[in-house]
Parts: C-alpha cells; sequence; structure tokens
C-alpha cells in the first residue's frame, strides 16, 4: 500500500500460529529503493513481501539497502533471504551488528546466562528450564546476517530522491534506531513507539544494565523531530507523536508507583514482583500465562527494578543467591 507518494507499507505476517505482523517500508528512489525491516524469515514472509511490492508496481530487485530497526528476528529475520535475491546491503547501528553472534549463533550460551538471571531473580527451580527454553524456537526463523553498513546516530541514508537520518533510540533494543525524513516530517519508529501497544522493554543479559532508563531518555530525544506521520514496526500510520509519547511516559509512571506500592508489603524478588503486577496476557493472572510470557514479565519487572534501584527508591540485597528488592523510602 502506497501511504504517502514514494512510500508503501507491506504487512508481513508472522510465523503461523503466531498472530500480527510486521510493518515494512519501501522508499522509492531513483539511486534505487530503501526497504526498512523485513519480517521472521519464513516462506510466507517472503510471499508477502514480493506480493506486497508486485501490487504496488514495485520489485524485489529495486531495493538497494535494507534497513534494520533492531535485530529482532521479527524485523531482521528475513533480510537475510532478502539481500541473498536482489544484492541490497544490510545496515543496521554498529551496538546492534554486536549483539547478533551472542544472540543467535551462541544461543545456549545465552539462554544459560537468561536462566542464571531468572534464577537470581527468584523464579523457582521446577519453572526454570520452561521459562529459559521459551525463546528457543525463534531461531529457526532468522537468517543470520552480518551487516554491511554500520550506522551511528545522525548517519544518514540517501538513495538519490530521500534522505533519511538515523536516531539511535536505545531502549527495547540497546542498539535500536528510528529513521527520520526532515522534508516530509516522517518517523520511521520500529518498535520504539507503536500506537495501540507498548514494546516490551525488559532486562536481559544483552539489554544494559538499565534498559528502562534508556528508553524513556530516548522516548524524550525524539522531541527533537518534528513528526508528520509516524510508521511504526507494528499497527497503524500516526499522527500526534507527542501525545502518544506522554502517554507512554505516564503510562510508565503509574507502573512505577504500582511496583512501590507492592513492595510496601515486604522485601520481593523479581518474580514475585512480575506476579503482581504483570499486565502481559492481556492481564490474566500470571500463573495462567505462557513460559515466553511469564519470562517477559520477570525481565520486565527487572527493568522497573532496575530504574527504581537507580533512582534512589529501592535496594537490592541477596540471600542464598537470590536477589530481593526493598523500598528505602
Ligand atoms: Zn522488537
Ligand atoms: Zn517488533
Amino acid at each position: 500500500m502506497e501511504a504517502l507518494s514514494g512510500v508503501h507499507q507491506i504487512k508481513v505476517p508472522f510465523p503461523k500460529g503466531l498472530s500480527g505482523s510486521t510493518n515494512a517500508y519501501v522508499i522509492e528512489g531513483e539511486r534505487g529503493n530503501i526497504l526498512i525491516d523485513s519480517g521472521w524469515d519464513t516462506p510466507e514472509a517472503l510471499w508477502a513481501l514480493r506480493e506486497g511490492l508486485k501490487a504496488d508496481n514495485l520489485k524485489l530487485q529495486d531495493i538497494k539497502t535494507i534497513v534494520i530497526t533492531h535485530i529482532h528476528p521479527d524485523h531482521y529475520g528475513l533480510a537475510g533471504k532478502v539481500k541473498q535475491l536482489c544484492g541490497a546491503k544490510v545496515a543496521m547501528h554498529s551496538a546492534e551488528a554486536e549483539l547478533i553472534a551472542s544472540r543467535y549463533s551462541k544461543f545456549d550460551e545465552l539462554l544459560d546466562s537468561v536462566a542464571n538471571d531468572l534464577s537470581r531473580n527468584g523464579v523457582p527451580q521446577d519453572e526454570l528450564l520452561n521459562l529459559k527454553n521459551a525463546s528457543l524456537w525463534m531461531k529457526d526463523f532468522i537468517t543470520c546476517e552480518q551487516p554491511d553498513i554500520m550506522l551511528k546516530d545522525g548517519d544518514r541514508i540517501s538513495n538519490g530522491t530521500v534522505e533519511i537520518q538515523v536516531i539511535r533510540t536505545p531502549g527495547h533494543s540497546p542498539g535500536h534506531i528510528c529513521l527520520y525524513e526532515p522534508r516530509r516530517r516522517l518517523l520511521f519508529s520500529g518498535d520504539h513507539v507503536l500506537y495501540e501497544t507498548n514494546p516490551v522493554v525488559g532486562y536481559n543479559p544483552q539489554s544494559g544494565n538499565d534498559p528502562l532508563s534508556d528508553y524513556l531518555s530516548s522516548l524524550r530525544k525524539l522531541d527533537n523531530f518534528k513528526t508528520s506521520f509516524v510508521f511504526p514496526g507494528h499497527g497503524p500510520v500516526f499522527n500526534g507523536l507527542g501525545l502518544r509519547v506522554g502517554r507512554i511516559i505516564s503510562l510508565y509512571e503509574e507502573r512505577k508507583k504500582e511496583i512501590m506500592r507492592a513492595l510496601d508489603s515486604g522485601l520481593k524478588t523479581a518474580y514475585q514482583i512480575a506476579q503482581e503486577v504483570s499486565r502481559r496476557g492481556g492481564g490474566a493472572a500470571f500463573d495462567s500465562l505462557n513460559s515466553w510470557d511469564k519470562r517477559t514479565s520477570v525481565m520486565e519487572s527487572l527493568a522497573y527494578l532496575k530504574l527504581l534501584v537507580n533512582e534512589g527508591n529501592v535496594g537490592s540485597v541477596e540471600m542464598d543467591s537470590v536477589l530481593f528488592y526493598v523500598s528505602t523510602k
């Protein structure tokens, strides 16, 4: 679908059994087209991309650059296959490129370190293996492709017609980038800002020490970029970026207060906090969630706790190799 003149959105479906789709964007240019994000690596996704291009009279072979907002499999998974087909160069932030090997090639080591974090944060031993292995299936839906172009904040990418600017927005992922087109004030926001949902910001072995603080700073950074339309990685295109960002920030403030209230009744682990405040699965009880949502809930709670520790409101103490958090207010 041509959303604006020369800017196309193609919905690339998630693998079978998962609901949802990734928005891939194509920006036309006289020196070749730019593809922003690609979708998961499945035959259905590649077909949807090809059909979406065809419906708008575009061709795979005209894609010269593939810009990846971040290396989560729903954005980066298919990039390698698209590159094989059209010879395009793959570009991403260098901080994101550094995570590829540990995330997708040394999967076992990463999962060991995830399990270590989960155990230290109160996940009971009988749940540990299920939570540890909850992401194992994902590696079947990605072609691991090292980038040809390493990006940094402020870099510009031109296709001869349109120039887009790289804005580094760590938080959801450490090397996440948004792409800004200043002439028409368009923002391609990846998973940084979505209209209908908030992205997962969780603490994990690759997230850096305080991903939520990074995320909130990255949201405020967008104030510097006057925006007419936001083209997110999932869900509808929208305007009113400032309102949406304000809403997201206030939701985070509310959750912080909720976690402080939960800590009023005693020392708690990140796992216990997740049991009390999880919103995953549409707000379902924690015990009814699947392993992936449970793991994500614990990692999200941990991100809040790290932020509250850095703000001086919460402290942590270790007892029998488990971290307990306590309000210091
Ligand atoms: Zn993501
Ligand atoms: Zn995504």
